[in-house]
């Protein structure tokens, strides 16, 4: 038997904040409490504070307009429907830009949806020839030695965020020229991000490793240069491995034969539990629906939020803090602390109410629970074959047009 605890969330953030450190001591990382804030309100001021017209011009500068939402949408203190919406509205098609990068979540959650537990493995096999060496200390410590590398990952570090274009960079660094496990190096980077989500992370390495996508992702050292306003650059004195044409930097990369077969990696089997037997019925917070307004919380039974160590064992403490904050906003939600299962036979729950999700994980803890999955509305209601589940193009080649035209104010 796991002990379970009601935990009484502080309202008082300061308080809130130390409580989750007493809660959680084992919780490693920085407090980002400075940094970041979770919850709807906060959500809600930076999706008011986009600018739209400036994210179009600069979003791929290391210092350009970009909103900062990725953790409100990937907790759902924010959907991605109402925030499209909202872009849509204020905008018009001058927010297409942002519009279709907000598409990327959508897309990446569809193929999740798709392919299940399979997106941990290589869905194709890779282009080119990559290599498996296990993610280096001194990377994961920013000391490669590289001044643009090692500012990314302290920043990461120390705050949870990286620009999408440092992720490219820093992904491809340590796909294509250290040759590390893309899955071992995806599985650290998304412990450490704040907006830490399994879609958009692990698919993305892959896109870099070319096991989602046509070709590797590379870049060189004047692509990089031009993108940060040559800020790491200048002064560098390290023997820079970027610092070529791509036709060079190819063929130093690229020179091994293509494997002929996707890799395959282990998934941990489900805990398996006996059917519960009770028959009280209760809503199942999970830390993909972390907002007030969720429509499930008006169902007229128990809200119970569980921080399982199944799930959040080795969660950073700026996570946790950040869930913390979302809930103390959502006034009748339960917050327990052990085992899902003891909790809710503790409750005598036999019947769940819960917002589907493609995380399995959070499916399998329910598995002994007859589970009602409530879908959560895809950004356009339209069917998308497996081909176009293949790639963004041709999912936004379908998706595109419906959205930019239904959605129109
Ligand atoms: C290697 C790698 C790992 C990544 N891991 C994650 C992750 O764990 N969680 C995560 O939310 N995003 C991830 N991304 C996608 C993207 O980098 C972040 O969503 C984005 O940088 C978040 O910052 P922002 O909110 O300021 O983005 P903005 O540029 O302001 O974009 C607005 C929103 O659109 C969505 N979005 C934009 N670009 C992408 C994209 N390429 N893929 C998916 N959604 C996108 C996000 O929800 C984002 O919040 C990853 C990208 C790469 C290359």
């Amino acid at each position: 038997m796991t002990s379970t605890q009601k935990l009484n969330i502080p309202s008082d953030r300061v308080e809130r904040l130390h409580y989750i450190k007493r809660m959680f001591p084992q919780a490693t990382g920085e407090d980002l409490s400075n940094s970041w804030a979770g919850g709807r309100s906060q959500a809600l001021s930076k999706l008011h504070s986009i600018d739209a017209p400036s994210y179009a011009r600069n979003r791929n500068f290391i210092n350009g307009a970009v909103t900062h939402l990725s953790p409100y949408l990937r907790y759902g203190c924010l959907s991605l429907n109402e925030t499209f919406a909202a872009v849509k509205a204020k905008f018009g098609l001058v927010g297409e830009n942002l519009l279709m990068q907000l598409a990327w979540r959508d897309f990446w959650r569809q193929v999740w949806y798709a392919n299940g537990d399979a997106i941990f493995s290589e869905m194709e096999a890779p282009k080119v020839g990559i290599d498996y060496a296990p993610l280096n200390d001194f990377v994961k410590q920013g000391n490669t030695g590289l001044p643009c590398m090692d500012a990314f990952v302290d920043e990461l570090l120390t705050t949870g965020y990286m620009h999408n274009h440092a992720r490219m960079w820093f992904a491809s660094y340590v796909v294509h020229h250290l040759k590390t496990d893309w899955r071992d190096a995806a599985d650290w980077f998304e412990s450490k991000l704040l907006d830490g989500d399994f879609a958009s992370n692990h698919l993305s390495w892959q896109w870099v490793a070319s096991t989602f996508s046509s070709k590797p992702y590379y870049f060189n050292k004047e692509n990089l240069g031009r993108y940060t306003g040559e800020k790491y650059c200048t002064g560098c004195t390290a023997k820079c491995p970027f610092d070529t044409d791509y036709e060079t930097l190819k063929e130093r990369l690229f020179t091994q034969a293509p494997a002929s077969q996707a890799k395959q990696y282990l998934i941990t089997p489900p805990l398996t539990r006996p059917p519960s037997g009770h028959t009280a019925v209760a809503v199942y917070v999970h830390d993909e629906m972390l907002s007030a307004t969720n429509p499930l919380l008006n169902q007229p039974f128990p809200k119970i939020f569980v921080f399982d160590p199944e799930i959040y064992q080795h969660w950073p403490l700026s996570r946790l803090q950040f869930i913390a904050d979302s809930l103390s906003e959502m006034m009748n939600v339960e917050v327990w602390l052990g085992d899902t299962y003891e909790v809710l036979m503790q409750r005598a729950v036999g019947k769940v109410i819960s917002q589907d999700t493609p995380n399995l994980k959070v499916k399998q803890l329910l598995s002994s629970f007859s589970t009602k999955w409530q879908p959560v509305p895809k950004l356009a209601d339209v069917e998308l074959s497996e081909k176009r589940l293949r790639r963004y193009s041709r999912y936004w080649e379908k998706v595109g047009p419906v959205l930019l035209a239904t959605k129109a104010t």
